[in-house]
């Protein structure tokens, strides 16, 4: 942590400062140039808000692994996503409508996709949308047809919950839980989350940093479940329908963190014809795996037609994506 004082403070009181610092956050210290340095700087120790605000102090900075120092171990971790890895050498497709719609629809959809290799099908069935008018999901009917879905073609599946409350019936059914970007920030969920044992995938909100997005991180792992995926979904909302993918952020938490950091092109894009050059490009670019948006009919889906695939086209993006995963 450095924390720098103001210019104008007199030497005497800069030694007093220290003084409290180190009285906040015990360890190591040090004072040069107006600026106070104290390392290592433990996270229960981690005062920030009182350090802030101590008289004389201009900023304070923390480095991402003192503040987020679970998530930011940099050590390379595996997650086991059915029969897959994620974070090793596999490149996971997750594939699978936005939301379950409807459970012909879904199985045909879920059929399809084993047929074309995907290592885990997606599913929302409580969907948080920008407008209380809009699909909800089809909530626990909509698990029922996960639950089949699972058993039909021997896949794992990926869904969402919205509010801590579905868990422990979405858990019993769903493989890993995905925490939604809207939810990114939703503290009370993360606990949860990083409370039970399914493993997670936990999505950036729109325009969140790379520390908010590692500090969430940090909620589901002080909590005890390291099984966690993180997944950029880029910073567009209805606001700003512009594709936003942002590629360095995913990188840079992927470096960092040492977690598996797949890529979400259909919302990161919001549009078709983006969806199979932004999978082929996380692939080129060493991520851990994709989740796209694919639909038996996209032009008829209830949620996020537009960024949907259709089956064909998901065919022909995977066999791109094998042939070049495949040849050196
Ligand atoms: C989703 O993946 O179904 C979803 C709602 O995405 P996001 O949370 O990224 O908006
Ligand atoms: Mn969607």
């Amino acid at each position: 942590m450095l924390i720098y004082l103001e210019k104008s403070l007199p030497s005497s009181r800069r030694k007093a400062v220290l003084r409290r610092a180190l009285g906040l956050c015990p360890g190591k210290g040090g004072l040069k140039d107006g600026t106070i340095w104290l390392f290592p700087c433990a996270p229960g120790a981690v005062r920030l808000a009182m350090v802030e605000a101590l008289p004389g102090v201009e900023k304070v900075e923390v480095r991402l692994d003192e503040i987020s120092p679970l998530a930011c171990s940099g050590k390379k971790k595996l997650v086991k996503v059915g029969q897959a890895q994620a974070g090793g050498k596999e490149f996971l497709m997750i594939a699978g409508p936005c939301a379950v719609e409807s459970r012909a629809g879904y199985l045909a959809a879920a059929r399809f996709l084993k047929k074309a290799g995907v290592h885990a099908l997606r599913g929302g069935i409580f969907k948080p949308r920008s407008s209380p008018y809009a699909f909800q999901g089809m909530g626990y009917s909509g698990l029922d047809v996960l639950g089949e879905a699972k058993r039909l073609t021997g896949l794992p599946v990926v869904t969402e919950v919205t509010d801590p409350r579905q868990l422990e019936k979405v858990g019993a059914v769903a493989d890993v839980i995905q925490c939604g970007a809207r939810n990114m920030r939703n503290y009370e969920l993360l606990k949860e989350l990083g409370g039970q044992k399914r493993p997670v995938l936990l999505k950036r909100a729109a325009g969140a940093s790379l520390r908010e997005w590692l500090l969430s991180a940090e909620y589901v792992l002080k909590q005890g479940n390291s099984s966690l995926m993180l997944c950029e979904r880029g910073d567009r909302c209805d606001s700003a329908p512009q594709p936003s993918l942002n590629l360095e952020i995913a990188r840079e938490a992927a470096e960092r963190t040492g977690l598996p950091v797949i890529i979400d092109p259909s919302h990161g894009t919001g549009r078709r014809s983006l969806i199979a050059p932004a999978v082929l490009a996380a692939a080129a670019a060493a991520f851990h795996g994709v989740m796209v948006e694919v639909h038996q009919n996209p032009h008829n889906a209830i949620v996020d037609g537009k960024q949907t695939l259709s089956l064909e086209e998901f065919a022909g993006l995977s066999r791109s994506l094998h042939k070049m995963l495949h040849t050196k």
